[in-house]
């Protein structure tokens, strides 16, 4: 029998977890490294100096994509295998909602429109939604019919009203209840996980030494004399590890391992901020509840009446611990620093990347700007209430908002593999990428999975989403550090 192949992973994130088990599930022989040292942490997200997008208390689950049907679809087998696992554990889909033992939560999600008007994207939404044969799961708040249909699903009572500020006459904001979409306990998630991926036999190397990558080690091809090949990593401790494949799963952090991504990949900061609400008072307890209060995103018309843009914000129910969680996302803050010397894809010779840790716990005056009108309108109770923690959560945008799976065409011999580009819409698909990740590993362009022409090594894009922007501009931060 052929000796399985080796696969060295790098990020033990949601992309590297997901692909582990998968390819493991396939025979390789698989080592993860992370730096973090997630083995005693747990992927706790108070943990000291964590830095992944990944290690959060929760994530937005939507299925609602749009014209991209292939995410439509990715998002429903991802939503069959979540509702999978948790019926393994003895949840129904709308059982015990508060339970930290379940992975997703259908508390549902509602889209509150800018005015008390439909907007013209989420008319767009729910043509798709029609198209596709989901209508009956959305619930437009201003018509009738739907009401009607939410009181008989149960859904009623989160078709919430919201007045709008200074409106007259008095007036509310239109919204839709889509009652597929709900959250991930993205955290929890990861370390279940990782605790599959280790029963099934997947090593890992966690920790500052061990675990973290340095460098990968390159040596001559055998087979292309214009290219090298990668033969392994070294990890911090200094120790070689050989490897078939080396996978580049770093998020936010790729970029710097692999400095060929720097065209495809940028990154940039989500703000968030949390509330904390204290369990003695039942009230609020009871409102925020993932049972009561679904998730709820709101695009505010572009600018309020003192000219300034509040952007895209939105709120999820309250975890099990009481932390109300808000994340701004009108504006993707970037760090633009010197790149090194020979990195492939430069702006002014700079690049964005995350920035340390310990500077991660202040918001952008913007940000805040925006979540204090967001909570004096939708959360008044919070209004003047101080956060209970702030923090910048770094994405790792690709240039159209679509993943980058695939191999890495400068080196030789399909040794480096690169699995990132979350680019803020990742966590929920934590249950089914690693099978199409695995598919295109093993097949190539002879994949199976309907994903691989949206995810493939792509330089003939032109660089959008944002990356275009470059050094410099509003949305550059980099002054602080
Ligand atoms: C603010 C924000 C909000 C988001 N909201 C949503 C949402 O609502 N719904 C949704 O589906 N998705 C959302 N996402 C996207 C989702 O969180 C990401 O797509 C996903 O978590 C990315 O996972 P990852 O494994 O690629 O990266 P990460 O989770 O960042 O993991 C990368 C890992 O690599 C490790 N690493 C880095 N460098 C090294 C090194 N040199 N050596 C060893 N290890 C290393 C890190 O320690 C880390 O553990 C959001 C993202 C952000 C930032």
């Amino acid at each position: 029998m052929a000796e399985s192949k080796s696969v060295a992973i790098i990020g033990a994130g949601i992309f590297g977890l997901s692909l582990a088990v998968a390819l493991q599930d396939r025979n390789y022989k698989v080592t993860v490294f992370d730096r973090s040292q997630y083995d005693e942490n747990g992927y706790d997200p108070a943990a000291d100096g964590v830095q992944a997008a990944s290690v959060d208390h929760n994530k937005i689950f939507r299925a609602s994509y749009g014209t991209k049907l292939h995410y439509q679809r990715l998002a429903i087998e991802a939503r069959k295998a979540w509702v999978l696992g948790d019926e393994k554990h003895g949840f129904s889909e709308q059982s015990d909602l508060s339970n930290d033992q379940r992975l997703f939560v259908g508390s549902g999600m509602l889209r509150v429109q800018p005015s008390d008007v439909l907007g013209a994207l989420e008319k767009e939404t729910l043509a798709n939604m029609e198209r596709d044969g989901l209508r009956d799961t959305q619930f437009i708040k201003g018509k009738p019919e739907d009401h009607r249909r939410a009181e008989q699903l149960g859904w009623k009572d989160k078709l919430l009203d919201f007045e709008i500020p200074q409106s007259s006459p008095a007036s509310t904001y239109e919204a839709v209840l889509d009652s597929l979409a709900g959250f991930v306990r993205c955290s929890n998630a990861c370390a279940y996980y990782q605790n599959i991926a280790a029963d099934k036999g997947v090593e890992f190397c966690f920790g500052p030494d061990k675990g973290a990558v340095k460098s990968l080690v390159k040596s001559s091809s055998g087979v292309h004399s214009d290219k090298e090949r990668v033969t392994g990593i070294k990890s911090k401790d200094g120790k070689l590890h050989n490897a078939d494949v080396v996978v580049v799963a770093a998020g936010s952090f790729s970029t710097q391992i692999l400095p060929e991504l720097s065209y495809f990949l940028e990154s940039s900061a989500g703000s968030l901020a949390t509330f904390k609400i204290d369990p003695a008072n039942t009230e609020l307890w009871d409102k925020y509840s993932p049972e009561r209060f679904p998730v709820m995103t709101w695009k505010s018309v572009p600018r309020d009446s003192s000219g300034k843009d509040t952007g895209s914000i939105y709120v999820l129910p309250r975890t099990p611990e009481g932390l109300l969680k808000i994340g701004y996302r009108g504006i993707k803050f970037t760090n633009f620093q010197p790149a090194p010397e020979s990195t492939p894809f430069t702006q002014d010779g700079q690049w964005s990347v995350p920035l340390p840790p310990e500077m991660c716990s202040q918001l952008q005056e913007p940000a805040l700007y925006a979540i204090k009108q967001f909570v004096s309108i939708f959360l008044p109770e919070f209004s003047g209430v101080p956060f209970d923690s702030t923090k910048l959560c770094w994405y790792t945008d690709s240039l159209d908002n679509s993943f980058l799976i695939d191999y890495v065409p400068t080196y030789a011999e399909n040794s480096v593999f690169v699995c990132t580009g979350g680019s803020g819409h990742g966590a929920k698909f934590l249950p089914v990428l690693g099978e199409h990740a695995a598919d295109i590993i093993e097949h190539g362009d002879q994949s199976a999975s309907y994903m691989r022409p949206f995810w493939r090594w792509r330089p003939e894009v032109p660089r959008r989403n944002g990356l275009e922007e470059g050094p410099g501009g509003p949305r550059d931060i980099s002054h602080i550090s």
